[in-house]
């Protein structure tokens, strides 16, 4: 019997992370909540998140040493960030030998990784997404002329807040893309006429239970999340139902143990379409730390315990807005006595996420 799936783990246990950024930081402060601590790896020294770490570990994610080291503090593994090696997972696994528990698991981890790999499983789960081209060889142009210009041409792995991604408005520009993008393959989308963004973040333990959050509308600007509103009126129950549909299905399907967000457009004239998942705490989420009964840290941190999953329901409305590469704002926002502050702590720079604030509707 695996601790943290038909018992909960232990006070005290240390939960090994995965990254260190602000998603670990904020998991860590709710790990410190119910008792437990958090054991932090990164591959660079000054992380944000090793502040609010009981153990920290330095080192490449592709050591056998270097996991070694992190994996023998820990009771179970999870991660904040989906771009790891894949071999990570194979070296923590023959570390430990099947004893504890790696999540979300290999599955959700190759998926979420890839763009095209995303929209395939989409659509074989019945869940509509936009019109896509993979584009790996230059004979792939050839179908890729039938698009309706502009279209957006995005790198498959490593992409994140609007990087690796270029709008371009003919086959000469994304040709001049491609080869920007040394070639990699992409997947090239039609640019659609968004009526509004919104994501569901769902959770999911290792007995299969699941719980998921109402849909968050995001806005976004420069490809980069700037605000978050939770919870919205206008999502009718309809769209409501079928994005939570698409989220259980796709962490089922993925088998994720902890966190799934799902982003999605609602396409003006059009629907609801799938645009990309991350099997971690997601941005849009951080409204949840004031606003949901459960936030989504905690919720991460009680499916990859074993603790019971915790209740969803906002208790008030709420906006969430980021603070993107400067501090100036911060002095402002500290002067507003009804605004709660999270400054990372990260030193700032250009399209860096140094914090975020919630004001109450
Ligand atoms: P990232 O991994 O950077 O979040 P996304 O694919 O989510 O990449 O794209 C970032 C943002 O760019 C989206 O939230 C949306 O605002 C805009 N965008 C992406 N794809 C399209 C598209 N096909 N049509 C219109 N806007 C898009
Ligand atoms: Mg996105």
């Amino acid at each position: 019997m695996m601790q943290g799936v038909e018992t909960p783990l232990p006070r005290g246990a240390m939960i090994g992370m995965l990254g260190a950024g602000q998603l670990a930081k904020m998991f860590a402060q709710s790990a410190s909540q119910f008792g437990y601590r958090t054991c932090m790896m990164d591959t660079k020294q000054d992380c944000c998140g090793f502040d609010a770490a009981s153990k920290v570990v330095v080192g490449s994610f592709t050591s056998v040493e270097d996991l070694t080291r992190f994996a023998e503090h820990c009771s179970v593994i999870t991660l904040e960030f989906e771009n790891i090696p894949l071999s990570t997972l194979d070296i923590l696994q023959s570390i430990t030998g099947g004893k504890i528990g790696i999540y979300p698991g290999d599955k959700a981890l190759r998926v979420s990784q890839n763009r095209s790999y995303e929209k395939a499983v989409a659509k074989e789960l019945g869940i509509p997404t936009l019109k896509y081209w993979s584009l790996t060889l230059p004979k792939d142009f050839d179908a890729i002329t039938e698009a309706n210009f502009p279209v957006i041409v995005k790198t498959c792995t490593n992409g994140y807040d609007g990087k690796g991604q270029r709008r371009v408005g003919n086959v000469d520009e994304l040709w001049a893309a491609w080869v920007e993008f040394k070639k990699v393959p992409c997947v090239v989308e039609e640019m659609i006429d968004i009526d509004f963004e919104m994501s569901v973040i769902i959770a999911r333990n290792a007995k299969g239970q699941v719980a998921s959050y109402a849909p968050f509308h995001n806005i976004h600007k420069d490809g980069i999340l700037r605000t978050t509103d939770w919870p919205v009126e206008f999502i009718t129950r309809r769209v409501l139902g079928e994005a939570n549909e698409a989220a259980r299905k796709l962490a089922s399907h993925l088998n994720v143990v902890g966190l799934l967000a799902v982003e999605f457009f609602f396409e003006r004239n059009g629907g609801l379409v799938f645009n990309e998942i991350a099997p971690r705490p997601h941005n849009s989420g951080h409204v949840t730390i004031e606003c949901a009964a459960t936030s989504q840290f905690e919720q991460h941190v009680r499916a990859v315990t074993g603790l019971p999953l915790g209740n969803t329901a906002p208790r008030c409305g709420g906006r969430m807005t980021n603070i993107i590469g400067d501090e100036s704002s911060f002095q402002d926002y500290f002067a507003q006595t009804s605004t709660i502050v999270h400054r990372y702590g990260k030193v700032p720079a250009p399209g860096r996420k140094l914090g975020h604030v919630v004001e109450f509707h």
